[in-house]
């Protein structure tokens, strides 16, 4: 069992800012992002709720304000709202790895081979780090 940690103090508070609530819907990363993260998507996040993971970011459901601004930022199309079809599974990843891994609030650099990875199918299958990454 991973732990949990507390939400961040600088979400808290921009969330209050948001109207702060519990979010009935809310975007997630999928595994078109893993080995690409490029973090166009953490730059223009107005709470700062994208969580950094060896190869891949994820989103907190319950900090995500459903605004939608980072899902065209994204050039792998990786972001997608929980509401389309067969998004329980990474709604699920999500939520368990933005509680273990660190925030991230600011773009940093991309992998030298992110183009490479870039629509490779069954990604998580094979190359899903559950590790943390560096913010
Ligand atoms: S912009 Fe897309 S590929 Fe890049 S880190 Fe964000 S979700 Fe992942
Ligand atoms: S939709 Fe994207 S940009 Fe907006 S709050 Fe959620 S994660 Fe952040």
């Amino acid at each position: 069992m991973l732990p949990v940690l507390g939400r961040p103090q600088h979400a808290v508070k921009a969330g209050a800012a948001y109207g702060d609530r519990k979010s009935a819907m809310t975007y997630v990363v999928t595994e078109a992002c893993i080995k690409c993260k490029y973090m166009d998507c953490v730059e223009v996040c107005p709470v700062d709720c994208f969580y950094v993971g060896d190869n891949m970011l994820v989103i907190h459901p319950d900090e995500c304000i459903d605004c939608g601004v980072c899902e065209p930022e994204c050039p792998p199309e990786a972001i997608k709202p929980d509401t389309e079809p067969g998004m329980e599974r990474w709604l699920g990843v999500n939520r368990e790895y933005a509680e273990a891994w660190p925030n991230i609030t600011r773009k940093g650099e991309p992998p030298a081979d992110a183009d490479e990875w870039k629509g490779v199918p069954d990604k998580f299958v094979k190359h899903f780090s559950p590790e943390p990454g560096k913010p």
